[in-house]
């Protein structure tokens, strides 16, 4: 221990911290680690994407500039000198585990989970049917989204589905409903914006298995669906009816309580010509979509939801005509090679953020976000759950577990003599100018670049003109 109290590395070179995945769990680690560490850290702050921000830039919906604008909270944490973004690196790629932990002290695995959750029903795999993670990824311009998957099943769509009722289905029904001046301002990539501009729907109906006391969504993005240019949105006043049960469970959430306030509000309004109807149907699951060679409908089973909250088929089956279904039922989380999930939770079993290996724990290995707590929360609940992390990693450092010893190699000089192409912060910087300037052709604050040679070029043609780095 120093004079002041802090713990000086023990051969004169600060803790280095690899960071898995540079989304909001990633970048908050990262924060917390150089900010509020006692001893030197840095950190390196790895992507498998040119870009960082993860589903700040590839799942908060692009209609919601507010939510997204938290990324410049966020590149404070980038611009921080303790910390490296290092993008366009995939680990299991580009770097083993084994090597990558080789260069470091530590590391934490923050990569998400970006998987989509099947509904493991007949016609799941019709054309028309699509996970909202494929919806999600192609109207956010992730370099990875299957373009003629989504706009095969966009086309000439008039009636969607959408199937479960949280906020990433309220996303996908609201982007599908709005009109093509609505979008008009957002970053989305010009492609996007024509096919959707292109697709004439008519009808978005949100479909939950169980009834409007148990629905996931939160009230703020429920109440935004009533303020569409031009879709009406309608609630089936006979779904509003709750049991005792349900009454109970609604009085004690204070989300419920609102959510229904906003449904009665909502339980008298009528479809109007030339509308989109948006439509919230509860009790109602999905039993097998119905087509020959792209999607026709979606047959349902009414439900009852009993006394614990659980849904039952009451046999009583109808047809929700759908020329599009998406199933918006939560994600999962994968591992990495090196790195097993648990195949129940899609999680990495941890112990307060330290990766468990078969019950044990790992020394120098850690979690935090999607892949340690599964997907759920909003992006500050990040960072509770980085802070955790972080904390169990500098118990470790002062307890010895961890500590900087030896040599270690220079990730980025590792990666690059291997022919790697990290991309690092002011490489970002100049993807995020060519971005602002994209968007200026078209009087748009930016338009998002969605192929990953293109947001290379811009680091290149960036790095050409200021002699190479
Ligand atoms: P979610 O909130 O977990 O909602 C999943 C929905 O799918 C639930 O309604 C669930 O119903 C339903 N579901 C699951 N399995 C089903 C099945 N087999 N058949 C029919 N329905 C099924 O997940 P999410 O919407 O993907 O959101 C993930 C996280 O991101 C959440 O924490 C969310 O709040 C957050 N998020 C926030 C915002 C925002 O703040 N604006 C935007 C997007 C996402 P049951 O309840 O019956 O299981």
């Amino acid at each position: 221990m120093s004079e002041d109290g802090e713990r000086a590395p023990e051969d004169g070179r600060p803790l280095r911290v690899a960071v898995v995945g540079a989304g909001p769990a990633g970048i908050y680690a990262a924060e917390t680690l150089t900010r509020r560490a006692p001893v030197p850290v840095t950190v390196d702050l790895i992507d498998r994407l040119p870009t960082p921000f993860g589903l700040v830039r590839h799942g908060i919906a692009p209609d919601h500039p507010k939510m997204r604008a938290i990324r410049d909270t966020l590149h404070r944490a980038l611009d921080d000198p303790g910390v490296r973004f290092v993008g366009n690196v995939e680990v299991g790629t580009d770097i083993t585990l084994e090597d990558l932990r080789s260069h470091v002290d530590a590391v934490v695995y923050t990569y998400g989970a970006a998987l989509d959750r099947p509904l493991s029903i007949d016609g799941e795999d019709l054309t028309g049917s699509l996970a909202a993670t494929d919806l999600v990824a192609w109207y956010c311009g992730h370099p990875d989204a299957d373009r003629a998957k989504v706009e095969t099943a966009l086309t000439g769509v008039r009636r969607a589905v959408v199937v479960g009722v949280g906020n990433v289905a309220l996303d996908v029904a609201r982007v599908l409903a709005r009109a093509p001046q609505e979008l008009e301002p957002t970053d989305m990539p010009q492609h996007v914006l024509d096919v959707l501009a292109a697709t004439p729907v008519e009808e978005v109906t949100v479909i939950g298995r169980r009834g409007p006391a148990h629905a996931s969504f939160t009230t703020m993005e429920l109440r935004e669906l009533d303020g569409l240019d031009q879709a009406t949105v309608l609630v089936d006043p006979a779904d509003l009816e709750l049991t005792p049960a349900a009454e109970e469970r609604v009085a004690a959430d204070r989300n419920a309580t609102r959510n229904l306030a906003v449904l009665r509000e909502w339980a008298g309004h009528r479809a109007e010509p030339g509308r989109v109807r948006l439509s919230l149907r509860f009790y109602r699951r999905p039993m097998r979509l119905l087509g020959d060679d792209r999607v026709t409908g979606v047959e349902v089973e009414r439900t009852a939801v009993d006394d614990d909250g659980r849904a039952t088929g009451t046999g009583e089956y109808e047809v929700l005509p759908a020329d599009l279904v998406v199933r918006s039922v939560g994600y999962r989380g994968q591992g990495l090679p090196g790195l097993p999930v648990d195949p129940s939770t899609g999680t990495v079993p941890h112990e307060e953020g330290r990766v468990l290996r078969e019950g044990a724990r790992s020394p120098g290995e850690y979690v935090a976000g999607w892949i340690k707590r599964g997907p759920t929360g909003v992006v500050g609940t990040n960072k509770h759950d980085a802070r955790e992390t972080v904390a169990s990693l500098l118990a470790d450092a002062e307890a010895g577990v961890i500590a900087p010893h030896g040599e270690r190699d220079d990730l980025v000089d590792t990666l690059r003599a291997r022919g790697a192409e990290p991309v690092l912060l002011e490489d970002w910087r100049a993807i995020d100018a060519a971005e602002v300037a994209l968007g200026a052709t078209r009087g748009r604050a930016r338009t998002t670049m969605h192929e990953r040679e293109a947001l290379l070029a811009a680091v290149r043609a960036a790095s050409g003109q200021s002699g190479g780095r």
